[in-house]
C-alpha cells in the first residue's frame, strides 16, 4: 500500500488529504506542517465564498465548478457536524462600486438572490455619493478557525496522522518513507518547489467588536470590506507584495477610516485585534504531478497543489478533488476502478 505525505496543514493541505482519502480509501496519510489552525492563512481570512477569474487564468465554467463543489461540500459537512454550524453559515450583504460594476454576469448566479441596488439604497447606510453602484446578495461563509480543527478531527478519526514539523525539502518527506508527497505549502511553495511564479499577497485585517453590524459590505473596486463572523467583524483590507508578518499601524489606521466611510455606523465599534496573513499569489493555481528522485536515489511522485491567492477558501474542495484525481494513474490499485 502506497504511503502519502502531505506537506501543509492549511485549508488546501487538509482538504486535499480529505479528498485523497475519499477517492482512494485505505491509504496511509501523514500531514506535516509547521503551523496548524489557528495559525494558517485561512484563519486570517474572512472566508466568504466567492468566485474570481484569478487574473484571467480560468474561464467562468471552471471557477463555478470549483465554487459549487466547495459550497456543496461545506454545506454537507455542516449538516453532518453540529459543531460546524458556527463555521459554515449564510451571510447577506452589499458589494459596492465607486465606478461601473465589474462583476461578470456569469458569476452572479453563484450567489443567492443577486439584486442590483439603487444609489438611494446605498445612501441609507454609506457615506452619501461614495458609491455609484451596488448589489445585494447572499453567499456562504466558511470560518476556517472553526472549520479546520473539525476537518482535522474527521481525518484523525479516519487514521490520518498529524506531525508538527518544519520541512526543509520535499526529498526529506520522501525519505521518511512516503511514495507520494503532496505539496500544499501555500506561499512557501515558492521555496520548497523553487517556484518563482509564487508571490506574496500580504493581507492585514482588524478584528472589531460591533455586534450591531449584521451584514457584510465589500468594495468591488477597492480594498475595503467588513465581514461579520460569529462574535466579531473582520475589517480589511490590504493586498501588498510583502512577505513579512509585521503589522503596519498606518495601514490599520487607513483601513479603519475607509471602512468607517463605507459604513459610518461602524465608527463606535471597538478594534480588539489586528492580524496578517500571506495569500499564496500565483497567476494560476498549480495542480501538477512531478516525478522526482532524492539524493539517495529514491524515486517518488510529487503532487503540487498551491497558489490559490485570495480565494483558497472559496474553491478549496473543488480544487482538492481535481488535484486528487491527478493521482489516479500513480495509484495502480485504484486506476482500474
Ligand atoms: C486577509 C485575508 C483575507 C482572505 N479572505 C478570503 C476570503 O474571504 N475568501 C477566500 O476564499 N479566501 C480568502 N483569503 C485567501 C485564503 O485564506 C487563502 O487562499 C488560503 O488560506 C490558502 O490556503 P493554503 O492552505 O494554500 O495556505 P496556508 O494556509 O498558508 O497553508 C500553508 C501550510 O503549509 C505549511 N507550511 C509551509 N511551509 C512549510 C514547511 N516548510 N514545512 C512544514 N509546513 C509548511 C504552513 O504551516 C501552513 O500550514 C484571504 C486571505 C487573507 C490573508
Amino acid at each position: 500500500m502506497k504511503s502519502i505525505g502531505v506537506v501543509g496543514g492549511g485549508v488546501i493541505g487538509l482538504t486535499t488529504a480529505e479528498a485523497i482519502l475519499e477517492d482512494y480509501p485505505g491509504l496511509q496519510i501523514t500531514v506535516y506542517s509547521d503551523k496548524y489552525s489557528p495559525h494558517t492563512t485561512g484563519d486570517v481570512a474572512a472566508g466568504l465564498i466567492r468566485p474570481s477569474f484569478y487574473g484571467g487564468s480560468y474561464d467562468a465554467c471552471t471557477v463555478k465548478r470549483w465554487v459549487n463543489a466547495t459550497v456543496e461540500h461545506v454545506v454537507k459537512f455542516a449538516r453532518e457536524n453540529s459543531e460546524a454550524s458556527e463555521a459554515i453559515c449564510l451571510l447577506s450583504g452589499y458589494k459596492l462600486w465607486k465606478t461601473a460594476p465589474k462583476e461578470p454576469e456569469s458569476f452572479q448566479n453563484c450567489y443567492f438572490g443577486w439584486r442590483d441596488v439603487e444609489k438611494s439604497e446605498i445612501n441609507t447606510f454609506s457615506t452619501e455619493g461614495r458609491y455609484s453602484d451596488g448589489a445585494f446578495l447572499t453567499t456562504w461563509l466558511c470560518d476556517c478557525s472553526v472549520y479546520l480543527p473539525l476537518v482535522m478531527k474527521k481525518l484523525a478519526a479516519k487514521g490520518v496522522h498529524f506531525v508538527q514539523k518544519k520541512i526543509q525539502s520535499l526529498d526529506e518527506v520522501a525519505e521518511f518513507g512516503h511514495d507520494i508527497v503532496v505539496n500544499t505549502t501555500g506561499f512557501n511553495a515558492k521555496y520548497l518547489a523553487g517556484d518563482n511564479e509564487v508571490q506574496p499577497l500580504k493581507g492585514q485585517i482588524l478584528i472589531v467588536k460591533a455586534p450591531w453590524v449584521k451584514h457584510f459590505y465589500r468594495e468591488g473596486d477597492g480594498d475595503s470590506y467588513i465581514y461579520p463572523k460569529s462574535d466579531y467583524l473582520v475589517v480589511g483590507g490590504t493586498h501588498d507584495r510583502d512577505k513579512t508578518l509585521t503589522i503596519d499601524q498606518n495601514k490599520s489606521k487607513k483601513m479603519w477610516e475607509d471602512a468607517c466611510k463605507m459604513l459610518p455606523a461602524l465608527r463606535n465599534g471597538k478594534v480588539i485585534g489586528e492580524r496578517v496573513g500571506i495569500r499564496p499569489g500565483r497567476p494560476s493555481i498549480r495542480m501538477e504531478i512531478e516525478q522526482r528522485k532524492t539524493n539517495n536515489g529514491k524515486d517518488y511522485t510529487v503532487l503540487h497543489h498551491y497558489g490559490h491567492g485570495g480565494y483558497g477558501v472559496s474553491v478549496h474542495w473543488g480544487c482538492a478533488k481535481e488535484a486528487s484525481s491527478k493521482l489516479k494513474s500513480h495509484l495502480p490499485v485504484y486506476s482500474k476502478l
